[in-house]
């Protein structure tokens, strides 16, 4: 592991932008990083798109926190935080507004400097609390929330602004706008696309040095839903056959568990998880992942180690959950329990549920019913219960294998 030496403090203590002249990645990072073995980004072979770089745990990761702490004052907004970001992965950092999420990548950028523990990229120390090497030596692309294209610039100008001396810019920036489903359109000014248009320009431009990590902050806040929706598999696609590693930024969580290979959940400063979206989803580590990853029932129940019994029936306890044995909380996520109509002609049934709320998504309907003891659950309308109403009577079918339990007084974070 090398160790950098501090070269002058970073350019900006902000993220730059084009009206203050600011060079968002200059080009200091001429050089094509092949000899790791990564794939020339945005370079199209023979025959089809070149594979995506394989994420392997093994290898040295692309990015690592090592007790990473940064405060203002006294609000500690980064908290001794650990996190591996391995070579080729999308990461994507997951939490409530505030919790810290802009500050920790401005530390991997190089716009704040850590209070305690370091930040390596490939490898390299690139900031501790003594040292913090200038933003435009890190070999990180970022892309803003808001774009910051140069307005004045064409797109195939602000692609190439970051590798302006290399000799083989215009082949490059060709390259880049064929990846990114701009090609032909170089020659266009950022007022003339669209905002997704312009996103996709934003990410050329932040791919075009090669970097070691591409850092994304809510890159879609501005646009549509429709627009954000779609877009968020373009860019991941793009990044994918780039083979780039990146760290992505976002509070909503059904972002989160659709474009990541791993999602880090973010509470007050510290990682409280980091898992594959499904693991994440099926076995949270705490009550706060578990709720604020999807819609999540917390069931008093008693459990023997192996298995919880419940008001809604048993479930058998999942090989990661947190809690065993005692009373808990069993978690059962609204596809784990399917609201039925009640058989009025079936006089063993007594229905203990009723509906109290419902939520129609197209494809599926989520209805709140109220039961015994005060519990009030999210579940799934069986086809024959999509037309029930409000205080309607329901009978609930257990239909999930296994799920997780929590100790009672658990909150997580
Ligand atoms: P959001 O999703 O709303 O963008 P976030 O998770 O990205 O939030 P940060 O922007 O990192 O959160 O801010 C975390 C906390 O640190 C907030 O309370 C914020 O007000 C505070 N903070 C951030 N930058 C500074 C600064 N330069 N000086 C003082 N406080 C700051």
């Amino acid at each position: 592991m090398r160790v950098s030496r501090t070269e002058g403090s970073p350019e900006s203590q902000g993220w730059p932008t084009p009206s203050t002249g600011t060079v968002p990645w200059p080009a200091t990072a001429t050089g094509a990083s092949t000899a790791d073995g990564h794939a020339p980004l945005g370079v199209t072979e023979p025959g089809g798109p070149p594979s995506p770089r394989p994420v392997t745990a093994e290898a040295e990761p692309a990015v690592r926190l090592v007790g990473l702490t940064k405060r203002f004052g006294s609000l500690v907004v980064c908290d001794r935080l650990d996190l591996d970001v391995r070579r080729g992965e999308m990461l994507v950092i997951l939490g409530p507004s505030g919790c810290g999420k802009t500050t920790l990548l401005r530390c991997i950028a190089g716009f704040e400097t850590p209070d305690e523990g370091a930040v390596e990229i490939a490898e390299r120390v690139v900031a501790t609390p003594a040292v913090s090497l200038p933003p435009e030596r890190r070999r990180v692309g970022v892309v803003f929330q808001d774009l910051a294209l140069f307005p004045h610039l064409s797109v195939a100008k602000n692609v190439g602004y970051g590798i302006r001396r290399r000799p083989d810019r215009e082949r490059r920036v060709a390259e880049l706008l064929e990846l990114v489903g701009l090609a032909g359109l170089g020659d266009r000014m950022p007022h003339e696309l669209s905002g997704g248009m312009q996103q996709r320009v934003a990410l050329a431009r932040a791919l075009a040095p090669e970097p070691d990590i591409v850092l994304l902050d809510e890159p879609f806040s501005s646009l549509d839903v429709a627009h954000r929706t779609r877009l968020r598999f373009e860019v991941r696609e793009i990044l994918r056959r780039a083979g780039a590693t990146a760290i992505f930024v976002t509070h909503d969580q059904e972002e989160a568990l659709t474009i990541a290979d791993r999602v880090a959940v973010m509470v007050q400063g510290r990682i409280a998880q980091s898992a594959p979206p499904e693991v994440l989803y099926e076995t949270p580590a705490n009550p706060f992942v578990a709720t604020f990853v999807g819609i999540a029932n917390l069931v008093p129940g008693d459990l023997d180690g192996r298995v919880a019994r419940t008001p809604v029936g048993q479930i058998a306890l999942a090989a990661g959950s947190p809690h065993r044995l005692g009373h808990g909380l069993v978690l059962f996520r609204p596809e784990q329990l399917q609201a039925e109509p009640v058989d009025a002609s079936d006089g063993r049934v007594v229905p203990r549920w009723r509906i109290v709320g419902r939520r129609f998504a197209g494809s599926e309907i989520l209805l709140e019913v109220a039961g015994p003891d005060g519990l009030r659950l999210w579940c799934e309308a069986d086809p024959a219960a999509r037309r029930l109403q409000m205080g309607d009577p329901v009978v609930l079918r257990l239909r999930g294998e296994r799920t997780v339990a929590f100790s009672l007084g658990s909150r997580g974070g």
